[in-house]
């Protein structure tokens, strides 16, 4: 059942999952089909009231060391299209970019952008979260969220912005040969837990990797990302209870 829910949440993330993903109800950030309401919006959203959610607050003082493997990044593929489905801004990538972890292969399907962060560290929040989406051969899903702060602009999201669909439902097709490492921050350290889909259905089971470090956008554009999307786009941090966040 499980496997059943996170393939269909795979399936609804790489249609673009529009606000009445899978059929299922419409759900919004704020209001009576808010956050606090999902689980109860529709039986396939009932994951959202699950123990294991995401977002989550990273504190890094009580955060386990461990000995953490080297996620190894195998981004190649360009991207296809950039998407807004009035959730988030969407850019999705031609099979062949992965990433292997726990000896497992997951393959690239896209990266979106949620603001402001959704995942906070100590408690701080960050103007910009990306999440690049992965998919393992029996639809497990692995995330890796990258925080933006002011600074230097991004050169890919400077290409991303030049086609991003103002309105929801729209897409655009991208081009100039555009690879995820662009989104990369230099050093790959990183956050390990176990947490859902911060959208519903929320299922659970998603391996989350959380990069230590930030990379970069212009004031410009950040202010164009929440000008685009008209209102924030995350998630509230959701209880960590029993689980351990590895450092
Ligand atoms: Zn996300």
């Amino acid at each position: 059942m499980k496997k059943f829910a996170a393939l269909l949440a795979a399936a609804s993330i790489l249609a673009g999952g529009s606000a009445y993903a899978s059929g299922g109800g419409h759900w919004t950030y704020s209001g009576n089909t808010g956050p606090d309401h999902w689980a109860t919006l529709d039986s396939k959203f009932s994951a959202c009231a699950g123990m294991n959610q995401s977002p989550i607050n990273i504190d890094t003082k009580t955060a386990i060391e461990a000995q953490l493997d080297a996620v190894k990044i195998n981004y190649t593929s360009s991207s296809t299209e950039v998407l807004n489905n009035g959730h988030a801004i969407q850019v999705n990538f031609a099979k062949g970019s992965t990433i292997t972890i726990d000896n497992t292969e997951f393959e690239l399907k896209q990266y979106h952008l949620h603001y402001p962060s959704e995942n906070t560290i100590n408690g701080e929040s960050f103007p910009m979260e990306l999440h690049l989406v992965h998919a393992d051969k029996n639809g497990n899903l692995a995330v890796i969220g990258i925080m933006f702060k002011e600074g230097a602009a991004n050169s890919q999201l400077a290409a991303v912005w030049k086609k991003m669909p103002r309105k929801e439902g729209e897409k655009n097709a991208l081009s100039g040969d555009l690879k995820a490492t662009g989104v990369l921050p230099d050093s790959k350290d990183y956050y390990r837990f176990n947490g859902s889909l911060t959208t519903p259905p929320c299922s659970e089971g998603v391996r989350w990797i959380v990069m230590k470090n930030p990379i970069t956008a212009s004031k410009d554009q950040i202010k164009e990302f929440e000008h685009t999307m008209h209102h924030p786009t995350n998630r509230p941090v959701q209880p960590v209870n029993a689980r351990p966040i590895l450092k």
